[in-house]
């Protein structure tokens, strides 16, 4: 039988805004040692804002267009900070043939024309010669018709409650804050120092985060828990693959939703630091 303590916890975590999916759960939050993040719309906003166009002979408001265009059908962060610096409204029927590769890009036909746009592995997929950009964001590489056709430099901020999140966590004896990114890696870098992480890996497809999952799982005690915290549709499968999988509901798609063993109301990363201490403080009274 489920003591009834526990069910006392889930009610004081959901008054909190963290929603616990059964009681199991409090004791491994309890257990959790490593907790390890995504980046994006995790520990940052997951909203980027346009800082630097630079392009062959487009004019800059036609390659934020046709950006705005091949991204249209994809729901990525990185889609819908396009089209709002594209500012205006996106006629769908101009686009055909979207296909989006996950930690890669987006292609699509755009009035005919093939368009792609993505970072530096999508371009190497197509065969496109591009231009190494230097400037410390995420850079979208666009390909028109077959050639190189410039690039856009965007970049995300910063959660104004990651840095406290992080320090809340090493205060509650977290041993290792890892962070996880299919974003560049100076961008990953610079984030993760500005944050304090223990450990960050950047460049990583959907698959390979999983395997980063698998050899921290491998590495920590038996007892030890492991807890990964993302909100994305590509996140799923991590979620899944950890001891406990935390969703950030109010930004999450909802298959992190379902994979989530705990899911946040809102998208404030302290919440997880006040979550391990609820059930913390539910084990104590049960045991
Ligand atoms: P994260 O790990 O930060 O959540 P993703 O795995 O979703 O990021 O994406 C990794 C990288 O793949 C992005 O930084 C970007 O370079 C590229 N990418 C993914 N989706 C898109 C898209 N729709 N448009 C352009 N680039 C994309
Ligand atoms: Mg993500």
């Amino acid at each position: 039988s489920i003591p009834l303590s526990f069910f006392a916890g889930i009610g004081g975590a959901s008054k909190e805004g963290i929603l616990v999916k059964g009681s199991n759960y409090m004791e491994t939050l309890s257990k959790t040692k490593y907790v390890v993040f995504d980046k994006t719309g995790t520990l940052t906003q997951g909203v980027f804002e346009v800082n630097g166009i630079h392009h062959n002979e487009m004019e800059d408001s036609k390659l934020i267009e046709y950006a705005a265009l091949v991204e249209s059908a994809s729901s990525h962060p990185i889609s819908k900070s396009l089209q709002k610096a594209y500012g205006k409204e996106i006629d769908r029927s101009r686009v055909t043939e979207t296909q989006e590769i996950s930690g890669n890009g987006i292609t699509a036909k755009v009035d005919g024309i093939e368009v792609a746009a993505g970072n530096a592995k999508l371009m190497n997929r197509l065969n496109i010669k591009y231009i190494e950009c230097h400037h410390v964001g995420t850079i979208i590489h666009m390909a028109i018709n077959g050639s190189y056709a410039g690039h856009i430099i965007i970049s995300d901020i910063i959660k104004p409650h990651s840095a406290e999140a992080i320090r809340s966590l090493k205060k509650a004896g977290i041993e290792k804050a890892v962070m996880l990114t299919g974003d560049a890696k100076a961008v990953a870098e610079s984030v993760a120092k500005s944050l304090g992480m223990d450990e960050v890996y950047s460049e990583l497809l959907p698959g390979d985060k999983v395997s980063k999952v698998e050899e921290l799982l491998n590495i920590k005690t038996e007892k030890a828990k492991l807890a990964f915290v993302g909100d994305g549709i590509n996140d799923a499968p991590v979620l899944s693959r950890a001891d406990i999988g935390i969703a950030m509901g109010a930004m999450g798609s909802d298959a992190a939703i379902e994979a989530a063993d705990v899911v946040l109301m809102d998208d404030n990363p302290i919440k997880i630091a006040k979550a391990i201490k609820i059930s913390r403080k539910c084990i104590r009274i049960v045991y």
